[in-house]
């Protein structure tokens, strides 16, 4: 008998195990249905021996002090700001938008203050954004948007940016100034040693057990465990009784070169062009030294492991039908990108297995802020 069980060894249920253990001083076993722990995150030397995520590169980056502190007890951190270039028209130039783009694009010598004149006479109005298409044309115009946005949208998630919710798009932002750097937050930093060896840090507990290449629907007919804390798909949960959540896949082409360097910075976008959506070499998010180096191809695709919900008012209405069926499941908690059904970065997921561990305390009756088990009854959801 454990007193938990942690569907998903990705950073939802990671997180959460860690907790229980560390701070209930509860037994977790945790399983996984993919042979290794880490989810998505999951990295690995390939066979040139040069680190690779299998998954898809995934950079770190948050605003938040504390999620920072959190994983820093299981990792040490190298500086590494993202930066990514977009092949349009046959240049590569700076994406998100910036000053030099625009001035590469279309042979200007704009300065900042120019950049925003000629911004707004390019963008058109929009009464009220919506979709991922009003977001991009309300900011940087028709001509940018076909060029670096619809053809990528498109590739990427098998729909027009006017059938996506605006969050999509909304992730990249607009400069007016030099600034090529992919993301803006505060901490910007790759765990020094790799993902995998942050979690195995993290899993190094008494009272985790880990279980690989297992399923929940192996286990589900002979509980052994009080609660459950579960981070796969929510409709797979239910057995699809509402019908299926949209999720987005991709196929990962992984490749080495026999040369120190492939491309001049770590992904290239290709929004107009070719079958898949961005090429990252790994070399420059991992600092690794090494006379070859390995890059991967995504190619998005309608089947296979769900990667994305797909940001939608229609799918968002089926999952909050979902989330009330949630609701009324005795001692199971959601959490995570797939439970929970957000396009969320892998700091928000830490952020939000963190206050689900908060609402387990407090419903349970806060054993680790008084240092003994009061017992009491489970929440849902
Ligand atoms: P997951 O990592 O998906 O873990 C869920 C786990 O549950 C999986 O390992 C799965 O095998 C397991 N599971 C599911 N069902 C069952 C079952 N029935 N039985 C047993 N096990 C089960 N975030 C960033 O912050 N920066 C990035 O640069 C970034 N890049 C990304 C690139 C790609 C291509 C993708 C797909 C995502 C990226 N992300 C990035 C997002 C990041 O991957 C997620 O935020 C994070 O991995 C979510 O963690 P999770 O635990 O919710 O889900
Ligand atoms: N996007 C685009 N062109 C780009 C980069 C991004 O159209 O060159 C759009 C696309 O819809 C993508 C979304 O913006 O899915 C979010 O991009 P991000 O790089 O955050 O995607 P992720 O890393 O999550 O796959």
């Amino acid at each position: 008998m454990h007193d938990w069980l942690v569907v998903g060894a990705g950073f939802a249920g990671s997180v959460l195990a860690e907790r229980l253990a560390s701070q209930r001083g509860e037994t977790v076993l945790l399983i996984d249905r993919r042979p290794h722990i880490a989810g998505n995150a999951f990295d690995h030397l390939d066979q040139a021996g040069i680190l690779i995520h299998r998954y898809g590169p995934h950079i770190f980056h948050t605003n938040s002090q504390a999620i920072v502190d959190y994983l820093g007890r299981f990792t040490a951190w190298r500086p590494y700001a993202h930066r990514v270039l977009a092949y349009v028209d046959g240049q590569l130039l700076p994406i998100p938008i910036n000053l030099d783009t625009v001035n590469r694009l279309y042979g200007l010598n704009l300065d900042s203050a120019g950049m925003e004149a000629w911004l707004a006479s390019v963008r058109e109005a929009v009464a009220r954004i919506k979709t991922s298409e009003d977001v991009v044309v309300s900011t940087v115009g028709r001509d940018l948007y076909e060029k670096f946005f619809r053809g990528y949208t498109r590739k990427q998630w098998g729909l027009d940016p006017s059938e996506l919710a605006k969050s999509v798009t909304a992730r990249i932002p607009t400069r007016t100034n030099r600034d090529d750097r992919y993301f803006t937050d505060s901490f910007q930093q790759m765990p020094r040693d790799g993902y995998t060896r942050l979690f195995e840090r993290m899993l190094d507990h008494p009272n985790i057990t880990v279980r690989l290449g297992t399923d929940y629907r192996e286990l589900q007919q002979n509980p052994s465990w009080a609660r459950m804390v579960y981070t796969g798909p929510i409709d797979e949960y239910f057995g699809f009784r509402l019908g299926r959540l949209p999720y987005r896949s991709l196929r990962f082409v992984h490749v080495t070169r026999d040369q120190q360097w492939a491309q001049p910075v770590a992904t290239i976008n290709y929004p107009q062009t070719e079958d898949y959506t961005r090429v990252t070499e790994y070399k420059h998010l991992t600092g690794q030294v090494h006379p070859q180096t390995s890059l991967t191809y995504e190619y998005p695709s309608a089947t296979g492991d769900p990667y994305y919900p797909v940001p939608r008012p229609e799918n968002e209405a089926l999952f909050k039908r979902y989330e009330a069926l949630a609701a009324e499941e005795p001692d199971v908690w959601f959490a995570g990108r797939l439970a929970t059904y957000r396009y969320y970065n892998m700091d928000q997921v830490v952020a939000q297995s963190l206050s689900t561990f908060a609402r387990i305390d407090e419903s349970l009756g806060g054993v680790s802020r008084r240092g003994h088990r009061l017992g009491g009854a489970a929440h849902a959801g």
